[in-house]
């Protein structure tokens, strides 16, 4: 075991070896100069080491030897390029030399390939493990905050006509690929167009920012989606399949208004751009490509919101609901029918992007309620 100094009180003492195992019989010399312990002052100096195992450096001039110490006890630099090498003392004398080969020669004596080569490692491994760990945090800090932060810009540089276009193409291309003209007939949407402009009212957009389509869903059956100017498209299938329970068509049409309040299409969208994609939107420089994509409004149609962004919905729908004096449980409601008809993993229709599982009914509920009671201790 080599003997280990405290580099604390010896800060030349991190970069250094440790002298280990025993000194071969043959008798190498340095030359070099031997600096004095807290002092200046330097001698020409000669390092040579005895077959006892004993390292000394003696004045060249007189002969005289200036300090001796057990090989254990002595460290030596590493070799960096052709600086000179440093080797120290216990009593922090230290002997300079530029014959690195030579040095070389008395570490190869001292210490083996093997011992050298886990010498390098040990100095290393702590500075890579750093290394890694601070690059993952610096991964997970870019996509925590720094893809949030840009999105939060990208939206709000967004120019207002985008959103329109947006939504106008992604209308024309669900047009021609799923939807058709709606059968309902007028008197029945206009009393929900009417219930529908009232609700948006509570909305920030107030009710000329929203508009309402009615389509015949077809492969899509009973559904509702909103698109970011505004846009809510609610389909005849879902109109049947609430019955006589209006209150659960405003619900779902209050979770599409939630949708557009708070962005969630655009957000969905510019996440998915991905830091690059976020970069040019804000820096531009769009033309190549990413404004056909964002005017298509196809990619919008691709992505789903995330679960988060699904409860908020649930909760706006809520709060909306409350707010316009109708019944603030009835999305649980309509959750229940969709689940009832369908099954929570029902496919094609609404589910697969809006999952009626028992845990959103019950988390639904549970809001509501909460709701209606923070209102009742409010007025009393
Ligand atoms: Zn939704």
């Amino acid at each position: 075991m080599s003997i280990r100094w405290n580099t604390k009180a010896r800060p030349w003492a991190r970069n250094t070896w440790t002298w280990r195992g025993s000194i071969l019989a043959s008798d190498p010399e340095l030359e070099g100069k031997w600096h004095a312990p807290r002092s200046g002052r330097d001698v020409a100096a000669r390092l040579v080491r005895s077959a006892d195992g004993n390292v000394s450096v003696a004045d060249v001039e007189s002969g005289g030897e200036l300090v001796s110490a057990a090989s254990a006890q002595i460290r030596i630099s590493r070799r960096v390029g052709s600086v000179p090498r440093r080797i120290f003392f216990p009593d922090q004398s230290m002997f300079v030399t530029r014959d690195n080969d030579g040095v070389d020669r008395l570490l190869g004596a001292s210490v083996g390939r093997g011992t050298k080569w886990l010498v390098e490692m040990e100095r290393f491994r702590p500075r890579l493990a750093i290394a890694v760990a601070l690059i993952a945090v610096l991964a997970f800090a870019v996509y925590r905050y720094a893809v949030p932060v840009l999105v939060e810009v990208a939206i709000a540089v967004t120019p207002d006509v985008v959103p329109g276009l947006m939504s106008s193409g992604a209308l024309a291309t669900l047009d021609e690929a799923v939807l058709s003209e709606s059968e309902l007939d007028a008197e029945r949407q206009q009393e929900i167009t009417n219930g529908f402009k009232a609700l948006a009212a509570h909305a920030p957009r107030g009710s000329d920012g929203y508009t309402l389509y009615f389509r015949k869903g077809g492969a899509i059956g009973p559904n509702a989606l909103a698109l970011p100017d505004g846009t809510i498209i609610i389909t005849d299938e879902l109109i049947i399949l609430a019955g006589d329970d209006d209150d659960s068509i405003y619900g779902v049409l209050g979770h599409e208004i939630g949708h557009v309040a708070d962005e969630h299409s655009l957000r969905r969208l510019y996440r998915a751009a991905g830091i690059t994609g976020l970069i040019i939107l804000i820096g531009g420089d769009i033309g190549s490509g990413v404004e056909d994509v964002l005017i298509q409004g196809s990619a919008l149609l691709s992505l789903s919101y995330s679960r988060d962004q699904e409860r908020d919905a649930d909760r706006y729908s809520i709060e909306i609901m409350h707010r316009a004096g109708r019944d603030p449980e009835a999305i649980a409601r309509f959750f229940e029918v969709m689940r009832d008809r369908f099954g929570d993993t029902g496919k094609g229709a609404i589910l697969t992007t809006h999952p009626a599982t028992s845990e959103r009914i019950e988390e639904a509920r549970r809001y509501a309620r909460e709701i209606t009671a923070t209102a009742k201790g409010g007025d009393g």
